[in-house]
């Protein structure tokens, strides 16, 4: 079987294996963390395979406190340095100043554009100087990521592999790792919420929805993506896979 079929049938991949791979092959590789319960898995395999973890995370000033109180407990357990990237302060006061603080409400252009400040572009600054980014994307999680490859070229990020180890795993995966090794998780999760962005784009979800349903909950028929794992203006990105390890 070829390294590139295997990267359709990840599956079978162990995520640490794929980590591991991706520290001895690239110099610099950033775990970039929403602070969701798959960067909590992520920053712990990491976190045993190195010393030195560099995690990004994207303040985008709409975040809950909750997502905050994580950040401070992920770093006072792991001792690692989490690099807190804010969106450019000129972009946010002229984005804010024509169309409000909560723009993201008149129309799905004006979410996108507000995605684009304060995620896309503050991610594309931080990642420069890295060769990859690790993401905790999993395929399970829309359909929207139902292809999501293992690694593969980035297409937003020239010269970067983009990386997501749990593309594979499933959400009853991911919570058994983290009740297995008993690792702080968002408290969110709690309160029924099954995806976690910002705090004026998030609601929890009732049982039987997607489990991004309570994203941008008050769009209809739009693409519940982020300019991170899809463009600005709503299109999927055109993802070549890369060779894992075997
Ligand atoms: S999730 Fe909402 S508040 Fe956060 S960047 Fe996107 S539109 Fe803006």
């Amino acid at each position: 079987m070829s390294a590139v079929a295997r990267a359709e049938e990840p599956a079978d991949l162990a995520p640490e294996d794929v980590l591991r791979w991706a520290y001895e092959t690239f110099r610099r590789v950033a775990i970039v963390a929403s602070f969701q319960a798959e960067s909590s898995v992520l920053i712990d395999m990491a976190s045993r395979i190195r010393q030195e973890v560099h995690v990004i995370t994207l303040d985008t000033g709409r975040l809950p406190q909750a997502t905050h109180d994580l950040i401070d407990r992920v770093r006072d357990r792991y001792a690692i340095e989490v690099k807190v990237v804010a969106p450019d302060a000129r972009d946010l006061e002229q984005m804010v100043g024509a169309n409000g603080v909560n723009l993201f409400y008149s129309s799905p252009a004006l979410r996108r554009l507000c995605c684009e400040v304060r995620k896309s572009k503050p991610l594309a600054r931080a990642l420069d100087g890295y060769d990859a980014w690790v993401t905790g994307v999993r395929r399970q999680q829309a359909a929207t990521r139902a292809k999501t490859p293992v690694i593969a070229a980035d297409p937003e990020h020239e010269g970067l592999t983009k990386i997501a180890p749990l593309a594979g795993w499933s959400k009853d995966q991911v919570w058994s790792y983290i009740r297995d090794n008993d690792l702080p998780y968002h408290s969110l999760y709690d309160l029924g919420y099954t995806s976690i962005g910002c705090e004026p784009c998030t609601r929890a979800t009732a049982a039987g929805e997607d489990e991004r349903a309570g994203r941008w909950w008050w769009e209809e028929n739009e693409v519940k993506e982020c300019g991170l794992q899809w463009t600005p203006d709503g299109r999927p990105l055109q993802v070549r896979p890369r060779s894992v390890p075997q």
